[in-house]
């Protein structure tokens, strides 16, 4: 669970590392992965193997599991929260994406013959309501990172793909909002099945908050990887900066830019600080 632009592609890559752990990224957007629409056009919403969701040999074997004959079946798989005029017909929708994602989960740990799935959907509603219906051991990280940074990262990328401009402030309450609904979405899971990072946290002690991670998440400890890189991944969706290998560092250009905006900065501390 996460806001955008806070590092969880970062985090699921360093998990993959382990031999027990396999990543299936954001499953959230498999549907709109596999029907090429939603977010995902700049690398044609392939898998992160580079072949498209149809042709992935990967996902193909999860959708002979699921006795999926075309992908193209699997539509819809997004639990949204429902408005409350079409209440019912949303929840039916939901339970059906849930038994869906439950069904795939079964196949990733049989066929991968792993003992940890990583999903990185990051979407608060989608987790919680899956871990109310879950069969497995279904565990959080709650990965937080310092609001300036999401704010200046998503002003970035804004201009990078030409999206609407958006005030750094409105971009900022937006963050904070966002985090609200993290902290009211996990009112419903038990605090034990949590785990709370702090992107910056983790680079300040990168082995030792994996070793809590392994223990927490019970996974055999293994070494800080030096580099984020796709290795016999079969990931959807992601930071478009996964594709290439780089050097696993804290990255702190947005320091020198909030120092330009003085009011974004202060009521970024304080919002940081208010949790
Ligand atoms: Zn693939």
């Amino acid at each position: 669970m996460s806001n955008e632009r806070s590092g969880s592609t970062l985090i699921e890559n360093i998990l993959t590392k382990s031999s027990q752990i396999v990543s299936v990224g954001e499953t959230y957007l498999l549907g709109g992965y596999i029907h090429k629409v939603g977010p995902g056009f700049t690398w044609d919403w392939n898998c992160s193997c580079g072949n498209s969701l149809l042709e992935c040999d990967f996902w193909n074997k999860i959708y002979r599991h699921l006795n999926i004959s075309d992908p193209r079946e699997i539509k819809n798989t997004k639990i949204i929260y429902p408005k409350r005029k079409d209440k019912g017909r949303q929840k039916s929708k939901n339970d059906e994406v849930a038994s869906l994602m439950n069904q795939i989960y079964a196949s990733v740990f049989e066929t991968a013959n792993c003992s940890i799935v990583v999903d990185s959907s990051k979407k608060a509603f989608h987790g919680t309501s899956l871990y109310q219906n879950s069969p497995y051991n279904f565990k959080f990280i709650y990965l937080k990172r310092d609001l300036r940074a999401v704010t200046f990262s998503k002003q970035k990328w804004r201009k990078k793909y030409g999206a609407k401009d958006i005030s750094l402030l409105k971009l900022l309450i937006a963050n904070y909002i966002h985090r609200l609904w993290c902290f009211i979405m996990l009112r419903k899971v038990n605090k034990k099945d949590v785990f709370y990072l702090k992107y910056e946290d983790f680079f300040e002690r990168p082995q030792q908050t994996l070793d809590d991670m392994s223990k927490f998440f019970g996974f055999d400890s293994y070494e800080m990887p030096e580099f984020m890189e796709l290795v016999n991944d079969h990931t959807i969706a992601g930071t478009p900066n996964r594709f290439e290998k780089r050097k696993i560092k804290y990255d702190a250009k947005w320091l020198s830019n909030v120092k330009k905006h003085p009011l974004i900065n202060a009521l970024g501390i304080i919002l940081n600080k208010i949790g």
